[in-house]
């Protein structure tokens, strides 16, 4: 062991760098302080989220000079994952950084990433790269409509893709995200998204949080429920299945999200996230170590928290808007996480967890903080 890699693990006074400054960076800080790092953060975003909990570099990812800074870290992470690969390899240079920037390379591109859970075995939607009109006809020829063209990189929150129905739907489709490269996806007729989040420590060990179902809107996640309701123990399995033997081929380490169509009890592979995930906020009230702590506790070689999920909760984006915190504490086990940023439409501003009981409990106080924040 380096000295360096003896200091990330001793925790007390340890600093940590991270990549990206927003609100899974803010909560990345308030787990790290609790377990006694420093945290330095580099976003070019003077007002983010994370700067009330650490020391924030304002600068490019691609500034070199910040990235030294950042790289005196005992250790370096990313809680953003459109940061330039380049980035990463500089700073993997100089320091010790995890996850890897093969993992993030993987994870940025939607092709690459469909074909390493094919390599797997990991059952995807149809998928075909198309660069020109000419081939995406061809592609939609062999696989039919519907279909989802999306840009291969720099897609989030539903952005930079589009559902085509017909030919006219393609052509205006191509016409809007064109011009990068692309991929077409089969429509999946899903029943339910569903992702799981593991974490995997730098010795390998890895432990995996239950299967979550997620309700998104206009391509943005707004509510999840932990654990999935009604999943079968095969279910269970399979996914922690998928998400092992991508942390495995990866030699990743830190906390991974994979997301999931369920189509007729089986599992097809959306895509993985190489960060902490918004699936995975309830784990910090609802699970027996957050994901924060834990992705912590694996980039620094400390032992990983257990991932049991005790009682049913659901956690709800606040999406734009900002309810009355009264309104929403006054529920029952209810608890809210504000990112703070002003609200605009569209923007995560922050999210309530909600634990209860029974499933029963949970339905009528989730029915109680929808209706608060529909008013
Ligand atoms: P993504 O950016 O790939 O996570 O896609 C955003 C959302 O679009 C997903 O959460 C799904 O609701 C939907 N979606 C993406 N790909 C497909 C697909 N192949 N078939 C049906 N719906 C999809």
């Amino acid at each position: 062991m380096t000295d360096r890699e003896a200091k990330a693990s001793a925790a007390l006074g340890a600093r940590i760098g991270v990549l990206g400054a927003g609100q899974l960076g803010r909560m990345l800080g308030l787990a790290g302080r609790a377990l006694g790092f420093e945290l330095t953060f580099l976003d070019p975003t003077a007002d983010s989220p994370a700067a009330a909990v650490g020391e924030l570099i304002v600068a490019e990812y691609a500034d070199q000079a910040a990235l030294g800074r950042l790289a005196s870290a005992d250790v370096v992470t990313f809680e953003f994952e459109n940061v330039p690969v380049e980035a990463v390899k500089a700073l993997e240079r100089q320091a010790l950084v995890f996850p890897s920037s093969r993992a993030l390379e993987v994870a940025q591109d939607r092709l690459h990433e469909k074909t390493c859970f094919r390599s797997l075995g990991i059952r995807t939607p149809e998928f075909e790269a198309v660069e020109s009109w000419e081939e995406l006809l061809a592609a939609l020829g062999r696989m039919g409509l519907p279909a989802v063209l999306k840009t291969r990189r720099f897609g989030y929150d539903g952005k930079g893709q589009a559902v085509l129905h017909t030919q006219a739907d393609a052509r205006a489709a191509f016409e809007r995200l064109g011009g990068v490269p692309l991929i077409v996806e089969g429509f999946v007729e899903f029943q339910r998204e569903l992702s799981i989040i593991a974490v995997r420590g730098r010795g390998g060990e890895v432990s995996c949080y239950p299967l979550v179902e997620n309700h998104h809107a206009g391509g943005i996640l707004r509510k999840t429920l932990a654990p999935a309701p009604g999943v079968s123990a095969g279910l269970q399995s399979a996914a922690k299945q998928h998400i092992e033997k991508l942390l495995g081929h990866l030699d990743y380490v830190g906390v991974l999200a994979l997301e999931l169509f369920e189509v007729n009890s089986q599992l097809l592979a959306n895509e993985i996230a190489p960060r902490v995930h918004n699936t995975g906020h309830f784990t910090i009230e609802a699970a027996r170590t957050s994901q924060f702590e834990n992705h912590l506790r694996a980039i620094s070689g400390l032992p990983l928290g257990a991932t049991d999920v005790p009682e049913p909760c659901a956690m709800l984006n606040l999406i734009g808007i900002a309810p009355d915190p009264a309104a929403v504490l006054a529920v029952p086990d209810a608890h809210l996480h504000w990112y703070g940023k002003a609200p605009r439409p569209g923007r995560k501003v922050g999210h309530i967890t909600v634990r209860a009981p029974d499933t029963d409990t949970l339905q009528q106080r989730v029915a109680e903080l929808e209706r608060i924040l529909a008013s």
